[in-house]
């Protein structure tokens, strides 16, 4: 069975701290099989990340967190980045075109740029997989939410650590057992719901930390006057 870290920002997102290799390095550390770096509207460093996985001895899987018109959508298995700003139907799409796999994080978390607050429960169903457990959450809430939609829904379940910082990698994670083991293996486990989600919650110190260093960040950036992301 694989251990797969799917959600994990690095320095390319305006709210990440660390650069791919930290990351990877963590990611071998911890003892996990597979990892997809999901920066937000950006996706080289993932690029870069999933073609150096294999000196980690880890899988790479290619992704980006889409900041769609809704909220946010994880794209694993693509191969080209998609834009920001598109509807939800729209992004799944793109994601669809490009053999891709769509999975909605936190889509309770309004504040958080969960999808739940523009659209439906039914029109999720687009997606192929719901993460049913964020490590970042401040309470359980959410997540036992997330849960009982993909359960409602019939679709398959994910977890994420959502790290902004290296020592989060593999906080939670998605376990898989692939016909073979790549990528695409592990991204064909998860559409056919054949996943057990396993996490811990990220300690609140370190969440604060990161939401503050994520704070930090958007105000420089703000100041920087590159409001594009
Ligand atoms: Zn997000
Ligand atoms: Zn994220």
């Amino acid at each position: 069975m694989l251990s797969v870290e799917l959600h994990a920002h690095s320095d390319a997102s305006y709210d990440g701290r660390d650069p791919v290799e930290l990351l990877l390095q963590q990611a071998k550390s911890v003892g996990l099989d597979a990892i997809a770096i999901t920066d937000h509207d950006e996706f080289n460093a993932s690029l870069e990340a999933a073609e150096r996985a294999p000196e980690y001895g880890l899988i790479g899987i290619p992704g980006m967190e889409i900041s769609t018109a809704a909220g946010h959508v994880l794209a694993l298995g693509i191969t080209e980045p998609i834009e920001p700003g598109l509807t939800f139907n729209q992004t799944i799409e793109r994601i669809h075109e490009q053999g891709g796999t769509a999975i909605v994080p936190h889509p309770f978390q309004e504040s958080r740029s969960g999808v739940l607050a523009q659209i439906s429960v039914n029109d999720i169903t687009a997606a192929d997989a719901i993460e049913v457990y964020n490590s970042r959450l401040i309470t359980g809430r959410s997540n036992r939410q997330a849960k009982q939609l993909a359960q409602r829904q019939g679709l398959p379940r994910t977890a994420g650590s959502d790290a902004h910082i290296a020592e989060m990698v593999g906080q939670a994670i998605t376990k898989v057992s692939p016909e073979e083991n790549s990528a695409e293996g592990i991204l064909t486990e998860i559409q056919e719901g054949r996943t057990i989600v396993d996490g811990k919650r990220t300690p609140w110190r370190i969440s604060f930390r990161q939401a503050a260093g994520g704070v930090k960040r958007r105000i420089s950036h703000k100041l920087n006057g590159d409001g594009s992301k």
